[in-house]
């Protein structure tokens, strides 16, 4: 069986992560466009870091949950599963699953926009804000992908091939409102693949899904790994 899955920010709520759309979404307390975009980076390096240092050191306390362990575990049950995530926090991988895609990128990462160079940088708070590149003391940004930018070409290429080639396929903590990320459930589901939603709300993709489980990523992936 080919199993596939998506996940969103909803996955890591659990672990004390917010959320940025829905109830006690992040986005209904600050602006995405003055935080999360190159242009807000153009004009205040300096407010954008201060924000992803906070996040970084949100996500430097947390602990994976219930809800990534579940899939670390259907990953060792089924030789044929990969995920992919829309998070940018590392917690799936610190669950121990490892066939992983990330396709917004990873709040570790910081990347050089002088010379290119990207590096795993894990310290939270960050000594020096905006960080400088040690190669060319050039501005470094956080290494996810922002508003208005693509996606990186190779995790997309993989997720819509994956997408396309799947038995099950289980979306879970995503509002489904982001694309082309939204998208890979329908194209999982035009391809005959059956499609389990986890979420405590209703999204776009819920009139699709062959079984909808309203409740947390904890308690609905335990009962999705149930039914496998
Ligand atoms: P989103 O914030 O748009 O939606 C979150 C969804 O999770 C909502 O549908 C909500 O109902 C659901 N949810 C809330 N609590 C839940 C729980 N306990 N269990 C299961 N579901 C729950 O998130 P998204 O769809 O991933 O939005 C996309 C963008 O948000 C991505 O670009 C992603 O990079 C970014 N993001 C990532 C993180 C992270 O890495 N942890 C955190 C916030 C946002
Ligand atoms: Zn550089």
């Amino acid at each position: 069986m080919k199993i596939r899955v998506l996940t969103g920010a909803g996955i890591s709520a659990e672990s004390g992560i917010p959320t940025f759309r829905g109830k006690d979404g992040l986005w209904n307390k600050y602006d995405p466009t003055e935080l999360a975009t190159p242009e807000a980076f153009q004009k205040d390096p300096k407010l954008v870091w201060e924000w992803y240092d906070w996040r970084r050191q949100l996500i430097a306390k947390a602990e994976p949950n219930e809800g990534h362990k579940v899939l670390a575990q259907m990953e060792e049950n089924f030789p044929d599963f990969w995920l992919v995530t829309q998070n940018v926090d590392g917690l799936h991988q610190r669950a121990g699953s490892k066939k992983v895609i990330e396709l917004h990128g990873n709040i570790w990462k910081v990347r050089c926009i002088g010379c290119g160079k990207e590096d795993y940088d894990y310290r939270a708070p960050l000594p020096e804000i905006p960080p400088e590149c040690d190669s060319c003391g050039g501005l470094l940004r956080p290494g996810v992908v922002w508003f208005g930018e693509s996606l990186p070409v190779d995790a997309l290429q993989r997720a819509y091939e994956l997408s396309e080639d799947a038995d099950v396929f289980i979306v879970v903590g995503t509002s489904a409102q982001v694309y082309p990320a939204a998208e890979l459930p329908f194209v999982a589901k035009r391809r005959g693949a059956k499609l389990i939603e986890v979420n405590p709300e209703e999204t776009p993709v819920t009139p699709y899904a062959d079984v909808s489980i309203r409740e947390s990523a904890s308690t609905g992936l335990r009962k999705v790994l149930e039914l496998l």
